[in-house]
């Protein structure tokens, strides 16, 4: 954030609750002095969780002055909702058995943690400029998807472009991993800035 001088938050939306998707939560102070109280959005299960993990955000009782304080937002994976001037469409993935929250916004569309996807839910991804997905690692592993099988996923979601993203360091170097991948997926990386027209 301070390497791309992010100076304002719009909102938050949680894909899942785990550590590795929420441990920075606690950074929103600075915005929250500049902005007042944060938009995150998150199913009811990722909301209650990080209200025990994050009390002192989430909690408006005898709260301790100068802790940051969030407007909540629940969604669901049925209902389309508005944010700023854009229609939000979440997207249900499964990651193992844990369910986990996508998000398209016009053509772009950013999903983390996938194992799989619903024909149901695959619906949603027609007709995609950019699809974030993301790619583990070169090995089978129980609740992520891997490069060969994100691979796989990607032709049949057909975007125009893909960035595969949630890269472990075991996946190889970055250019060495970009060689052979097709012609429209490309590994993200911090700071990596795209366009849907
Ligand atoms: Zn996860
Ligand atoms: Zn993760």
């Amino acid at each position: 954030m301070l390497r791309v001088y992010c100076d304002h938050l719009d909102g938050i939306f949680f894909t899942h609750e785990h550590a590795d998707h929420t441990a920075g939560l606690d950074d929103i102070r600075p915005f929250f002095f500049r902005q007042g109280d944060i938009s995150v959005f998150g199913t009811e299960r990722v909301l209650e969780n990080l209200s025990m993990r994050f009390n002192y955000i989430f909690s408006s009782l005898n709260k301790y002055p100068g802790a940051p304080s969030v407007l909540q937002h629940k969604i669901n994976e049925q209902t389309p909702f508005k944010f700023n001037d854009k229609t939000i469409i979440p997207i249900e993935v499964f990651h193992n058995t844990l369910p986990v929250m996508g998000f398209r916004i016009d053509n772009f569309c950013y999903l983390t943690d996938v194992k799989t996807i619903s024909e149901k839910e695959q619906k949603k991804l027609k007709g995609l400029d950019i699809l974030v997905l993301s790619a583990l690692h070169n090995d089978p592993h129980p609740s992520h998807l891997y490069l060969e099988e994100a691979l796989v996923m990607i032709q049949k979601i057909n975007p125009k472009k893909a960035f595969l993203t949630h890269i472990s360091h075991l996946m190889g170097f970055h250019d060495e991993v970009s060689k052979n991948l097709p012609h429209n997926v490309f590994l993200a990386y911090d700071t990596l800035m795209v366009i849907s027209n």
